[in-house]
C-alpha cells in the first residue's frame, strides 16, 4: 500500500519533471531560434511621430534601373503595420529628402549597398546602391529579387536597424533568405515608431 502509493507519488513526480523539462527545452529552442535577429542602432532612425512618412528621392547614375525595387521597398514598408514608410518622390528638391536613394556603379568596391548619415543638419540619410557590384553577383533571374532586398535593407538601417545575422532576416547581410520586412523586423518598427493607424 504505501510503496504503491509512493510509486504514484513518484510517478506524479517524474511526469511532472519530465513536463517541466520539456518546457525548459522548448524555451531553450525558442531562445536558440532567435539567435541572430537585427538590433537598433538609437543614435540612427528618425523621430516618432504622428505620421512618419520619409520624403525619399531616387537619382540614378549608371545603366541599372533601380525604380521596380524601389518601388517594391515603398510597398514593403506602407504595408508595415508600423508608423514608418517612405514616399518616393521626383521632386528635385534635395534638402527635402530624408532618404536620398542612389544608384551608380562603383567599380572599385565589393559591396552591394551603403547607408551614411548626412554630417549636415538635415537628419538625412544617404543610400548607395551599387548597381556593378549586383549586376555582377546575380543571374537575371534572381537579380530583381536581390535588388529588392538590398532596397528594404538599405532603407532598414536609415529607419535605426543593425545587422541581424540571421540569414531569415532581411537585415542580415549578404545572400539570405528573404527579401521583405519579417514579422520580427515589423514588431520592432511598431515598437520604435508606433502603429500606423
Ligand atoms: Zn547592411
Amino acid at each position: 500500500m504505501i510503496s504503491n502509493l509512493l510509486s504514484k507519488k513518484l510517478k506524479k513526480y517524474i511526469a511532472i519533471t519530465f513536463i517541466v523539462f520539456i518546457s525548459s527545452l522548448s524555451l531553450f529552442n525558442v531562445k536558440a531560434f532567435a539567435v541572430g535577429e537585427p538590433t537598433w542602432n538609437y543614435t540612427w532612425g528618425f523621430a516618432k511621430g504622428y505620421s512618419l512618412a520619409v520624403k525619399s528621392r531616387y537619382w540614378q547614375y549608371g545603366t541599372m534601373d533601380w525604380t521596380s525595387a524601389i518601388s517594391a521597398t515603398q510597398s514593403e514598408y506602407s504595408a508595415s503595420p508600423a508608423n514608418a514608410s517612405i514616399r518616393v518622390s521626383s521632386s528635385n528638391n534635395y534638402n527635402d529628402c530624408k532618404i536620398r536613394l542612389k544608384s551608380a556603379e562603383w567599380t572599385q568596391y565589393s559591396w552591394w549597398g551603403i547607408t551614411d548619415e548626412a554630417t549636415d543638419v538635415s537628419g538625412a540619410y544617404t543610400v548607395d546602391l551599387n548597381s556593378y557590384t549586383v549586376s555582377k553577383s546575380f543571374s537575371s533571374s534572381s537579380l530583381e529579387w536581390y535588388k529588392k532586398k538590398i532596397t528594404v535593407h538599405e532603407v532598414g538601417h536609415a529607419f535605426g536597424f543593425n545587422h541581424a545575422t540571421s540569414p531569415d532576416y532581411v537585415m542580415c547581410q549578404g545572400y539570405i533568405n528573404v527579401n521583405y520586412l519579417t514579422s520580427y523586423e515589423n514588431q520592432m518598427l511598431v515598437d520604435r515608431y508606433g502603429r500606423y493607424n
